[in-house]
Formats: C-alpha cells, sequence, structure tokens
C-alpha cells in the first residue's frame, strides 16, 4: 500500500493532497480499485503472460504517475504510451526500471534522441523509420542496440507494416546494426464486438505473419495482440503480453464482457454546491433558457462545466447524485458552472458535494451513461476531463 508521503510525492506538481477539501471540483482517483483490477485482470493470464498498463493521455484521465507505480506495484510489468513525453513524464516521475513502449509512430531526432536518453523502447512501422532509427543511432555514435517494437497491421489499417510483408521488413530492421527487435505486435480493430470474425481473421494474419518469420529462422522473443476486450474476451489472443487500458480503469470495453472479471471504477467526479435558490415558475435558467421553470423550483449551482471536460451537449440531459439522491441538471451547461434541480433537498447547503460520476449510498452513475448519451464511448469520457480539476487519490 502506498503511504501518504508516497502519494504526496506522485502528486506534486498537480495538487495538494491536504487542499482538496478546498476545491470546488476534483476528480476522485481510488488506488485500491486500480489495484483490485491490475490484480484480477492478471489472475486471467498464465504465468508467461505479461501485463502491460496503458497509461497513455495521462493514463486516461486518472493521472500516470500514480497509475503506472500503482500498476507495477499490482503485478503489471510493461508500461505504454503514445508518444515519447508522456514516456518522459513517467521517467521523471521516479519509474527508472520498467520498460515503456511508445505505441505511437516516431520519426525525428530529438525524439528518438530522447528515446535513447530516457531509456524508451519505439515502435517500428516502415523501413523508412527503421533506416531513420539506424542513420540516427549511427550519427548519435550509440553503440549497443536499442529494443524496438514492429507494429505489423493486419486489418486496423492504422500504424503497422503490412502483414503479408513481415518477412521482408523484419529481416530489414535486423539486418541493421543498431536496432534489436524485442517483439511484434499488431492491434485488434473489433475485439469489443460479439461477432468475432474480423478478429479471428486479424488472429489468423497475425499467426501467418509469426509462421513466415519462422522459416525464415526470425523467432520473435515477444508477441502481442491483445488490448482490454480481447484479453478478456479470449484467451487464445493472450500470447506473450497484453496491453490493457480500459479495463485497469475499472470498465468494461462491452456489455458482454461483464461476466469475465470483476472490476471497480477508479474514477470518481465530484463537485460543490456553490449558492443554492429558489425560482419561481417561468423563470428561465441558463444561456438561452433551454430550461423553464414549471412550477417554484429549489435550485442549486455547482462549480464545474464544460472547461473541466463535461461535455455541453450533455446539458438538460444527466442526473448527479446528492446524498445518495438522484438530481436533474437543469438548464446549458455553462464553462465553469452549471445548475441541478434540488426541489427534493430544499435544506441542500452551500459546500455539499455532489457526484457527477461514481457513487453516493447505494446509487451510482457510470461514464457508460454519458457514453450513450453522447453516441461516443467510455474511453473519450474518461479522456475528456481537463487538468483544471485535480486529480485526488485515495485508497
Ligand atoms: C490504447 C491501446 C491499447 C489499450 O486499449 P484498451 O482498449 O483501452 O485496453 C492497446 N494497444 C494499443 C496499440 C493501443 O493504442
Amino acid at each position: 500500500m502506498l503511504d501518504n508521503q508516497k502519494v504526496k510525492d506522485l502528486l506534486r506538481g498537480d495538487c495538494d493532497i491536504y487542499a482538496w477539501h478546498s476545491q470546488r471540483a476534483w476528480i476522485e482517483v481510488n488506488g485500491s480499485a486500480l489495484s483490485n483490477n491490475v490484480k484480477q485482470l492478471h489472475k486471467l493470464l498464465s504465468p508467461q503472460t505479461k501485463l502491460m498498463a496503458v497509461v497513455k493521455a495521462d493514463a486516461y484521465g486518472h493521472g500516470a504517475n500514480f497509475v503506472a507505480s500503482v500498476a507495477l506495484e499490482a503485478g503489471a510489468s510493461w508500461l505504454g504510451v503514445a508518444t515519447v513525453p508522456e514516456g518522459i513524464q513517467l521517467r521523471e516521475s521516479g519509474i527508472v526500471d520498467s520498460p515503456i513502449l511508445i505505441l505511437g509512430a516516431t520519426h525525428t531526432s530529438e525524439q528518438i534522441r530522447a528515446i535513447i536518453e530516457w531509456n524508451l523502447q519505439p515502435t517500428i512501422c516502415t523501413s523508412q523509420q527503421a533506416l531513420i532509427f539506424s542513420t540516427t543511432l549511427e550519427i548519435l555514435g550509440i553503440s549497443l542496440p536499442i529494443p524496438v517494437h514492429i507494429k505489423l497491421d493486419t486489418g486496423m489499417s492504422r500504424l503497422g507494416a503490412k502483414w503479408e510483408e513481415a518477412a521482408e521488413f523484419v529481416q530489414l530492421v535486423k539486418s541493421l546494426p543498431k536496432l534489436k527487435v524485442a517483439s511484434i505486435y499488431s492491434h485488434l480493430a473489433t475485439s469489443d464486438s460479439q461477432d468475432t470474425i474480423i478478429m479471428k481473421q486479424q488472429q489468423a494474419r497475425f499467426e501467418a505473419a509469426i509462421t513466415q518469420l519462422r522459416i525464415f529462422g526470425i523467432t520473435s522473443p515477444c508477441s502481442h495482440l491483445a488490448n482490454s476486450a480481447a484479453m478478456m474476451g479470449d484467451s487464445s489472443l493472450h500470447y506473450d503480453m497484453v496491453r490493457v487500458g480500459l479495463a485497469i480503469y475499472g470498465l468494461y470495453p462491452a456489455p458482454h464482457l461483464r461476466n469475465t472479471v470483476s472490476l471497480l471504477p477508479v474514477m470518481q467526479l465530484k463537485a460543490r454546491v456553490t449558492q443554492v435558490k429558489t425560482i419561481t415558475a417561468s423563470t428561465g435558467v441558463s444561456y438561452n433558457h433551454t430550461f423553464i421553470a414549471s412550477h417554484t423550483m429549489r435550485i442549486a449551482v455547482i462549480g464545474i462545466g464544460y472547461a473541466d471536460g463535461i461535455p455541453r451537449s450533455l446539458s438538460n440531459k444527466i442526473q448527479v447524485l446528492i446524498r445518495g439522491q438522484k438530481i436533474s441538471q437543469i438548464g446549458s451547461i455553462t464553462m465553469d458552472q452549471m445548475m441541478l434541480d434540488v426541489s427534493s433537498i430544499p435544506d441542500i447547503q452551500v459546500g455539499e458535494i455532489v457526484t457527477l460520476l461514481g457513487k453516493d449510498g447505494q446509487v451510482e452513475i457510470s461514464a457508460y451513461e454519458w457514453a450513450d448519451e453522447l453516441n461516443t464511448i467510455s474511453w473519450e469520457i474518461l479522456c475528456g476531463f481537463k487538468h483544471r480539476l485535480p486529480r485526488v487519490v485515495i485508497m
């Protein structure tokens, strides 16, 4: 378990944990839930399969330094980020030894220099990129070869070399003296769907590429394919490592995967009541009066808005939790504030805590509900919260 000093160190530069009681709005990051999720997911793996905690996009909005250190303590052995600066941030936070894979593309000499300096591991997708790396490492006078990860496109049509050309591509990378192939991987396009046809086709292509390599005498030290949905849905996709994002944050990639493992949501979103008032019938609320009171109402203002990452298109559509009750949001959500219909709690006080996402008593509001309302996915909801909201660790 993390002690308070460590929690404070992890939050350095983000917010002082002892000052969060005075905040108007904040995100609570539950360290025990996170640790539970990583441990539960780890149990689905065979002993040889490694778990990479995907902590890109500031750990899906949860705070990458904290999440990475808890995930490593709970059994993850790799970290995945999207960009070089995300990797540097983890190294600066004191994660010295754990391998960090950059899932995005890197090309420039500045990026390559930083990869060396901070001991990060790049993804290689094209021969041109492999040659740039090799030449740059030569110029930098790097003597030992650096580990690189070969990405194959097996059907996502995003980053990666064509799977049919895997053998030529890997042979080229292996022929470059400064590069050492550390893994071969690919990414699935439809793993959260119950229809597995395309996923199975991608898996067959991935295996065909690996067989082709073997014919050329190349054995990959590590193969990996699965994201959260794939690792939860089909153990034949585990190979040597799984790359898990959403599930460690306690959300299920799809409803049909709910019975595989028991996950706890890590993030809760909270704000405080900043003013309470009574309005009479026919009074309009907020910009453009998209809500008009039909009777005398008690309303509360809370200090959180779209500049904190609450989508404005949720205006008049969501409920929040106060004293274990569901309360409707009314009127347009504004940049820094929004209003609630608190007629059912007439004695509500300024300073009371409102839960926008999370649990209060027996009731819970989850990111899935917002995602459904917005016709998007829960991943986007988690990543959408801005840094104006302090991340507060609770254990
Ligand atoms: C983001 C990402 C993951 C994690 O996906 P989840 O669905 O959140 O588990 C895995 N692999 C790659 C290449 C990614 O970009």
